[in-house]
This record gives structure tokens, C-alpha cells and sequence, in this order.
């Protein structure tokens, strides 16, 4: 990974920030500078140097991993560290002015800091400078995405043969999540979504003890972990036989799904997408039920920027790596989410999930 890259990147938007540095305290961001995965630390990245500050834990972990930035082991927590660092040699390198992470410093963090940096600094709340370096994947971010959207993928095929009426929601997501690790995954990137029958009409029905029913629909929403970046797809499938309106509404979802891929090209509008995905539903009658919006950002973190919302202004860019899902949610009967991860090249995406979208019957 060009840690040093993104480094001078960051530095540069510093630059143009006015800030003299930049209080690096989400863990992703860290890592995506860096390379240090540990589970504390704090990076400051000034005009001209980086300084990661952690615990004995984690000596030689960093020493290890860290790249660009000179490790600091400190006995106390890591932000009070790098406030105690400032307050001994900010000055003598010119730094007054720095951005914190607004988003991700808790109130009382940002208390502690205060109380542990000496008079003269200011602590500035800073634009997402590194979210937005990571809305756009590099060559090597892109081929371990699609490794892990094809472990993801593999665990499909467990579904199926585990769905069946009477079988418990959350055998299925076991099964799953047993294979996930056993190929290797690092865990899960989110709790396994698995609704079935009418718990299929919440968006975000993890899998509960819910017992299959002998007809309905199954949502089967998940993904994995491996080093580092995570997958995220979801398929549904019925159980039984289907009604003619359960078909007419798993094929409107496929539609709408199909025509928010099909306008996705570098400098379309996100909101773009949202947008056709909705009128395709819009057209059938059944927009009101798709309550959530077409799709996020997908990379370190599960849900990252960009959003495909309407609203997001944002163009989309080649490397952007993105979900497709929209989704209908009919209450007390049942819903259909499909969703894919596409990245986003100069004429159109490539769409990463493997997987058909054909409604398959159990
Ligand atoms: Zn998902
Ligand atoms: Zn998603």
C-alpha cells in the first residue's frame, strides 16, 4: 500500500485546510495511512512528518506494520500522549492550529485533550480530509475488495443449502459465518442479516430465532472481512411457491437494481442513481416502500463514504467503490433487497458480486 502517498496527500490538503496538522483518532483512518491495525492509537500528520502514538501492547505490532511515521510507545493512553508530544515540541515545529476528527472524538476525549495540551494551541473540527481520500480505491485496494466480495459470494451457496421451512434464522447465519471463517475471513463486516416470512419487510432483520415459514420471502444480507476490507451483498430467495405479485415485486426490484447499475459512469451525480432506482419502483406502484437509500461506500469500513442518496451532490469517480441495493418492504407481508458492489470506472462500473440474480425457489 503507498502509505507515504497518502500521507503526502493528506499533507497537502492540510495546506490548503490552513490546519498545521491533523489529530488522526478513527482507527481506519490510521490504518489507511499507516498500516497499523491495533486497536489504539493516534496519528498526527503535520506538514512535514507523522507520529503514531500507542501502548505497550502494541510495540511490536507497530514496529511491525507502521509505515511513514515514527512510533511513539507510551504508558499513557495514546491521545494524551500526542497532547504532551505537542505541548513539548509544537512550537519548536511551528504547529498552532490542529484539525481534530469531529465525527469520531467523543466529548470527553476532546475534554482530556484540552486539559493535557498547554495554552497556545487551537483545536480546529476538520472536514473529513481522509474519508474523502478513501472514497476513491487504489489499484491494490480494488483486487483485495474483490477478494473479499468473493469469499462473501461463496457463502451464498451455504444459504441455500441451509434455507429450509422450520430451519431457525440464525442456523443459517451460523452456517454461514462457520464457513466464512473456516475460508479464511477475519470476521464478519456486520451482524448477518437473514429475514424470513414477513421479517423479511425489515430492512435490517438480523437474523433472530425466527423459524423459516413454508412460504415467503428470505433476505439474506452479508459479508465478510478479509485483510481488512470488507464485502457487503444481499440476495433474496422464497420459499414455496411464489404468489404472482411476490414475482412481479422480486423482478421490479431487479429492474430498478439493473437500471441504477446501468447509470453508473464516472461524473454522473450519486444522486443519480438513487434516482433511477427509485423511478423504476416508482412506476410499478411501489416507490412508498422502498424506505432506505440505493447504496454507500464500501472499503475498510462497511458503510463509508460516498452515500447513493438523494441529495449527494457528488460526482461519481472512477475507483469509487459502491453498493447497488434498493429494496421493497411491504409490512406484515414480506420483503426484497438485491444489492451488488460495483466499482466505478471512466464509462461505466464493473460490478464485483459474481452472483445471479434470477429468483431462486427453495
Ligand atoms: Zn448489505
Ligand atoms: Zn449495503
Amino acid at each position: 500500500m503507498d502509505y507515504i502517498g497518502r500521507q503526502a496527500k493528506l499533507q497537502k490538503a492540510l495546506e490548503k485546510n490552513r490546519l498545521d496538522g491533523l489529530l488522526v483518532t478513527h482507527l481506519p483512518n490510521v490504518r489507511y495511512l499507516c498500516g497499523f491495525t491495533g486497536s489504539a492509537a493516534a496519528l498526527l500528520v503535520t506538514g512535514d512528518r507523522s507520529l503514531l502514538f500507542t501502548d505497550g501492547r502494541y510495540t511490536e505490532q507497530a514496529r511491525a506494520e507502521v509505515q511513514g511515521a515514527r512510533v511513539f510507545i507510551s504508558r499513557k493512553s495514546s491521545l494524551v500522549a500526542v497532547s504532551l508530544w505537542l505541548t513539548n515540541n509544537g512550537r519548536k515545529h511551528g504547529l498552532k492550529t490542529i484539525g481534530i476528527e469531529a465525527e469520531h472524538l467523543s466529548v470527553a476525549e476532546r475534554i482530556r485533550l484540552s486539559r493535557t495540551l498547554k495554552s497556545g494551541f487551537r483545536l480546529r473540527p476538520a472536514p473529513p480530509l481522509v474519508e474523502q481520500a478513501r472514497m476513491v480505491k487504489d489499484g491494490e485496494e480494488i483486487e483485495l475488495l474483490r477478494a473479499a466480495v468473493n469469499l462473501g459470494a461463496s457463502l451464498f451457496d451455504i444459504a441455500l443449502q441451509t434455507i429450509r421451512p422450520g430451519v431457525k434464522e440464525t442456523e443459517v447465519a451460523a452456517a454461514m459465518e462457520f464457513a466464512a471463517r473456516r475460508t479464511g475471513a477475519e470476521g464478519m463486516s456486520f451482524e448477518t442479516i437473514i429475514a424470513s416470512g414477513p421479517r423479511s419487510a425489515l430492512p435490517h432483520g438480523r437474523a433472530s430465532q425466527a423459524v423459516i415459514p413454508a412460504d415467503g420471502f428470505v433476505v439474506c444480507d452479508f459479508g465478510v472481512i478479509l485483510a481488512g476490507y470488507c464485502s457487503d451483498m444481499t440476495r433474496t430467495v422464497y420459499v414455496g411457491h411464489p404468489t404472482k405479485e411476490a414475482r412481479q415485486i422480486y423482478e421490479a426490484v431487479r429492474e430498478a437494481q439493473r437500471a441504477a447499475v446501468d447509470a453508473i459512469r464516472a461524473g454522473v451525480r450519486l444522486a443519480r442513481v438513487d434516482v433511477v432506482a427509485r423511478k423504476v419502483l416508482q412506476k410499478k406502484g411501489l416507490a412508498k416502500h422502498f424506505t432506505h437509500s440505493t447504496g454507500h461506500g464500501v472499503g475498510l469500513e462497511i458503510h463509508e463514504a460516498p452515500r447513493v442518496a438523494a441529495g449527494t451532490m457528488e460526482l461519481l469517480q472512477p475507483g469509487m467503490v459502491i453498493t447497488v441495493e434498493p429494496g421493497v418492504y411491504m409490512p406484515h407481508v414480506g420483503g426484497v433487497r438485491i444489492e451488488d458492489m460495483v466499482v466505478v470506472t471512466e464509462g461505466g462500473c464493473e460490478v464485483l458480486t459474481p452472483t445471479g440474480k434470477e429468483l431462486i425457489t427453495i
